[in-house]
């Protein structure tokens, strides 16, 4: 199994799955395609057959390249949660099914937060978590229940540390920079902010990373550990309830997105 990720749109990204190196693979599947001209771009230049889709959640930055890729490609499989508003699915899946993808086994998720019907779709080697969480940081929950993106997120910490995130969307770099307002002291983040500035410079995507470097690096996965807690506490989070832990540094987070200071400055 190999994994490419194809830009779209402003700044997400489609996943190709293929059954063997890009240069041999017949066939392959996408995750999200946000938009079709891209993915059927990569497919021609690569002489392959769409196999299937896999869908994370109904946001149209995930799914509206679907009916014409299904159109062009013919009767294939869109797996997804069926519950959602996007009515394109058509194989049905919840959380704890399992799917083969060529030969790999993938397990579904149930990640509900940033939307009440997401999925993640977890193999050893990768997780496609689509708006969820994110490389160092997480999906918006809008006006949806704290408690859910929360316990989403612990589940998907509990997932072994060699494996990858392939997430929905680049926002690595003001994710980083977020990390660095959270825990100053972590040398670790600071480390990774360094790396994600230099590769944002050079125009290279700073996703997949793995998933252990997340665990060290993400503060929506550390809400609930020192010292993060106790600066959230400070902030009025309640300091042993996970979910208003989240809500607190979920916060936090949109109004520095509001400010505009997260973003990368050329003239800096
Ligand atoms: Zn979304």
């Amino acid at each position: 199994m190999k994994i490419v990720g194809i830009p779209t749109l402003s700044d997400n990204y489609t996943w190709v799955i293929l059954d063997d190196d890009p240069t041999i693979a017949t066939h392959a599947w996408v995750v999200d395609p946000g938009e079709s001209q891209t993915v059927n771009q990569y497919f021609q230049a690569h002489d392959l057959e769409l196999a299937g889709i896999l869908i994370t959640h109904h946001h149209y930055d995930h799914v509206d390249g679907v009916s014409d890729l299904v159109e062009t490609f013919g009767k294939i499989p869109v797996i997804g949660n069926a519950s959602g508003p996007f009515k394109g699915i058509n194989q049905a899946v919840t959380d704890g099914d399992h799917i083969r993808i060529f030969a790999e086994p993938f397990k579904v998720i149930e990640t509900p937060g940033h939307c009440p019907e997401h999925l993640s779709f977890y193999h050893p080697q990768a997780l496609f978590c689509g708006d969820v969480l994110f490389t160092g940081g997480c999906g918006k929950i809008w006006d949806y229940p704290p408690e859910r993106m929360s316990q989403s997120l612990l589940t998907l910490r509990n997932l072994p540390d060699d494996c990858s995130v392939y997430c929905g969307h680049e926002y690595t770099y003001a994710n980083l920079r977020f990390a660095t307002l959270a825990e100053p002291d972590n040398i670790t983040i600071q480390a990774r902010l360094n790396e994600v500035t230099q590769k944002t410079l050079m125009q290279q995507p700073c996703v997949p990373a793995l998933l252990g470097i997340e665990k060290q690096t993400n503060p929506f996965l550390r809400f609930d550990q020192f010292p993060l807690k106790a600066t959230l506490t400070e902030k009025g989070a309640e300091a042993n309830n996970p979910a208003s832990l989240f809500a607190t540094l979920r916060a936090w987070k949109d109004e520095c997105d509001a400010a505009g200071i997260l973003e990368m400055n050329i003239n800096d």
